[in-house]
């Protein structure tokens, strides 16, 4: 059976004590929790990657980047590489966020060349795809998330080391949620691709998240779709108390 993922990205939010009480907050709270079906991943700032480890070290928590360079090594000034995570032991990774694609240009080859540098040193990646509000109400969403898959994963091979987040554009810290029919049927989408493309174990072993102004609120009516193995959570994900509560109702499902 899929785990429940439930994921916080905080981008580029948190001082460092902030951080560093929110770590050791979170940590307390999940403690005394059976997290034996759900996995909990905090990505913060790489600059706190070495001390968000350290506290996920003694805790029920896991840490993943932000971003990563698809280069080795070099002169790429202000970024971090696969080796440098690999070597903190960061076990996640998220790539292809919207945020990226849209403030720095990445496109799918880019986010297949990290994808596939990750691989190499065994990071399993948080790989975002979604579509924007012009794309979806020009009726072509089903277009782009198989354009991205296909993009996004071209020539990669799938094991248990892929999470796929569902974001569509239009729902990230804009409040509007996508009803979990909306989100549902792209989910679906997104199974049946990979089953088409690699095998059954594959589509029905690759959790798929759901990101999209997921909140303490509408958590449970997403997570008990059929196709929705957890979510990538940015907003209520800067909130110790509202993350928290988002994990718990993820354990009690
Ligand atoms: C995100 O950025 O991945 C995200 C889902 O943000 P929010 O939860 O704030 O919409």
């Amino acid at each position: 059976m899929r785990k429940i993922i439930i994921a916080g990205n905080w981008k580029m939010n948190m001082l460092f004590t902030e951080a560093e009480d929110f770590l050791f907050e979170l940590s307390d709270n999940l403690e005394e929790k059976n997290l034996n079906s759900v996995e909990v991943v905090i990505c913060p700032p790489s600059v706190y990657l070495e001390l968000s480890s350290d506290i996920a070290d003694d805790s029920k928590f896991f840490i993943g980047a932000q971003n990563v360079n698809d280069n080795s090594n070099g002169a790429y000034t202000g970024e971090i590489s696969v080796a440098m995570l690999d070597s903190m032991d960061i076990p996640y990774c998220i790539i292809g966020h919207s945020e990226r694609r849209k403030y720095y240009a990445e496109s799918d080859e880019v986010i297949n060349a990290k994808l596939k540098k990750l691989h190499e040193n065994e990071i399993v990646p948080i790989f975002c795809i979604g579509e924007t509000l012009t794309q979806r109400e020009q009726n072509i969403t089903k277009d782009i998330i198989l354009s991205q898959l296909n993009g996004g994963l071209k020539d990669v091979e799938i094991e248990d080391n892929v999470i796929i987040a569902y974001e569509p554009v239009w729902a990230i810290g804009t409040g509007k949620t996508a009803t979990p029919a909306q989100a549902q049927e792209i989910h679906a989408l997104i199974r049946e691709w990979l089953e088409e493309n690699y095998s059954k174990d594959v589509s029905g072993n690759t959790p798929i998240l759901y990101g999209g102004s997921m909140n303490p609120e509408n958590v449970k009516e997403l997570l008990i779709q059929p196709d929705i193995d957890g979510g990538l959570i940015g907003g209520a994900a800067l909130d110790v108390s509202k993350f928290s509560s988002m994990v718990a109702t993820a354990v009690e499902l």
